[in-house]
């Protein structure tokens, strides 16, 4: 599967990743090469997985997107949706050109990092060079293909990681299509990293218009004031103007208020947790945040809440909002058993409720 050279001094190898293309069309496989700079344990950890270079990448021939220059003009190219497209819907699932370890952009790596993407970067074939080349570099240093990882990579998840004691073990990868994708705070769309098909999905994370920018999120503190997330963009060298960031005064007093399930008495009566959970419900979906795991807890709740009170309409909204989180956030390995245990737990309180009301009933009869 893998061919290539290794890097003793900073036990990295650079190899050629061989992987099966597109599952779900009549044309016979074309390999898809992903050009990598993995440590041994990496990548007898990727030969372990069963059929893992055989495994086909999902369809997205009729790719419900395309990539045009932004309304943002600082921004360059962005990625916007050409259909209208619904929570959890794949909008793009796409091998990277290339993958490094992230300690390499921080600059901690043993060795020369240039020497490092001279390796990487002879072994693409010509078409994923030129490509990987004609990406942007907003930091104009030194070393082009160091700036191109900059400012195009995406973390691959924690699914993918080298044991050791790195502080950061995760693995970055560059791509034609997704590194187009704009940042924003309140971003309509997600990504994770499938392991199996080695492939990046991006879902939709709220309902996207047609014609709609698509953004996806450059930081993990959206929670944060728009002054200290625009502190963690740093690497990217822009000044985020997204409608939380120009509109900072109202986004950051909503954001500040927005709180995670804990915070909540597990023994408040329904109508308390809908009052509680619904307002976080609707923080969350004003400031564009439906990504955060706040979102599908409280969502949970409401789906406990009002199967408490035997109002199932009201139930039914937030299971599909918690099932499309799932399918947004985890694509095929999206699982559903959390709405079930809220939906038997919503019983549980009505049946009890039920028994409160009949014994009060009784004792009143009796007095
Ligand atoms: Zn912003």
């Amino acid at each position: 599967m893998a061919q290539g050279t290794s890097d003793e001094s900073t036990i990295l190898r650079i190899v050629r990743l061989e992987l099966s293309q597109v599952s779900g069309t009549e044309a016979p496989a074309r390999s898809s090469i992903v050009t990598c700079a993995l440590d041994q344990r990496t990548l007898d950890m990727l030969e372990s997985i069963p059929e893992f270079s055989a495994y086909e990448a999902p369809n997205t021939d009729d790719a419900p997107y395309c990539i045009t220059r932004s309304l943002d003009l600082a921004a360059g190219l962005g990625m916007f949706a050409q259909e209208d497209l619904d929570m959890g819907d794949l909008i793009l699932a796409e091998r990277p050109l290339a993958v490094i370890p992230a300690f390499v952009l921080g600059g901690s790596s043993k060795s020369d990092p240039e020497e490092l993407f001279d390796q990487l970067t002879a072994l693409m074939d010509q078409h994923a060079r030129s490509t990987f080349f004609a990406l942007a570099d907003c930091h104009q240093g030194p070393c082009h293909a160091l700036g191109i990882f900059k400012t195009n990579g995406i973390g691959l998840g924690d699914d993918l990681v080298y044991p050791d004691d790195s502080s950061d073990p995760t693995y970055v990868g560059v791509f034609n299509h997704a590194s187009r994708i704009n940042h924003s705070c309140s971003p309509n769309a997600v990504y994770h990293f499938d392991l199996q098909s080695f492939c990046l999905e991006v879902r939709a994370i709220r309902p996207i218009p047609k014609g709609e920018e698509i953004f996806i999120s450059y930081s993990d503190s959206l929670l944060r004031p728009a002054k200290r997330r625009q502190r963690s963009l740093h690497n990217y060298e822009f000044c985020c103007t997204c409608s939380a960031c120009a509109n900072a005064d109202i986004s950051d007093e909503r954001r500040a208020s927005i709180k995670s399930v804990p915070s909540i008495d597990l023994r408040a009566s329904p109508e308390v947790i809908i009052a509680i959970s619904g307002e976080q419900v609707r923080l969350l979906e004003l400031e564009g945040l439906q990504m955060l795991g706040q979102h599908v807890e409280h969502a949970l709740f409401l789906v406990v809440a009002h199967t408490a009170l035997e109002d199932s309409s009201d139930a039914a909204v937030y299971e599909e909002k918690v099932r499309r989180w799932e399918i947004a956030i985890r694509g095929d390995r999206a699982n559903f058993d959390n709405i079930e245990l809220a939906k038997q737990a919503g019983l549980r309180i009505a049946a009890a409720r039920t028994n409160d009301v009949t014994i009060s009933e009784r004792s009143t009869a009796r007095t």
